[in-house]
């Protein structure tokens, strides 16, 4: 059966793996929002980002982890200030660094357009869509997809079905015919293969945290060296049919 479709998941896999500290980047909103109490407010939304990873990780995706508005708003942040909206982009901004697309995104979402294969991102996220789109629109890349799902915006997370099966009904692609690349063996190796699409593994991310990691003994169809293997991966399975 040939693939039609190729799924990406965005941190770790479209974009490389940084190593970074979580506190810094919410220090960066605090130390806006409240100067006078920044160490604690920065702890308290570290303490509650964690909180909803282990949560979404915990029901195995079946509970997404809500998006940034919601936490906010648990931790007593009036969302509707301008002084929000300022250490929101602060906290925004302090990410941007890390959130540059791997240069061989350009090549493979081309290519596998050029050979008629549908390309899609599935992030499991927190982050507002615009500000998502804003990252691919900078690095040239938004118009090379066909559809983006951001779990911020779903009740679900991978490694649930629902997700998965969203992309592919929206792409109008059978799962079947759909492959899934992304750098977590849980949440997306065993997520994909669990409603039938093949998974292509990167391995390069290292430290994913142990409470967001399991050992079902996940198999990946295929295993990358660099992104652009996408295409060989792919093209190998299609000449084969
Ligand atoms: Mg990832």
């Amino acid at each position: 059966m040939s693939i039609d479709a190729v799924i990406f998941d965005w941190g770790g896999t479209l974009t490389p793996w940084h190593i970074l500290d979580l506190k810094e980047q919410w220090l960066a909103y605090a130390q806006v929002y409240d100067p006078t109490d920044a160490d604690s407010l920065a702890d308290r939304l570290l303490t509650g980002e964690q909180a909803r990873w282990s949560h979404q990780f915990a029901t195995a995706g079946a509970t997404g982890t809500g998006a940034l508005e919601n936490m906010f708003v648990e931790q007593g942040i009036d969302t509707s200030s301008e002084r929000h909206l300022a250490a929101l982009e602060a906290y925004l901004d302090a990410w941007n660094p890390h959130t540059y697309t791997d240069p061989d995104a350009v090549y493979v979402l081309e290519t596998l357009r050029a050979n008629g294969i549908k390309t899609a991102v599935l992030s499991n996220t927190m982050w507002p869509r615009n500000h998502h789109e804003w990252i691919l629109q900078r690095d040239g890349v938004l118009h090379l997809f066909d559809y983006l799902l951001f779990t911020s915006e779903t009740e679900g997370a991978k490694p649930h079905r629902s997700v998965f099966a969203d992309v592919s009904y929206n792409l109008d692609v059978a799962p079947e015919r759909c492959a899934f690349v992304g750098d977590r063996l849980f949440d997306d190796i065993h997520g994909a293969q669990s409603i039938g699409m093949r998974g292509i593994w990167v391995p390069h991310s290292k430290n994913i945290p142990a409470a967001e990691s399991t050992d079902l003994g996940i198999v990946p169809d295929a295993t990358l060296e660099r992104l652009a293997d996408v295409v060989d991966i792919v093209n190998g399975w299609n000449a084969n049919i």
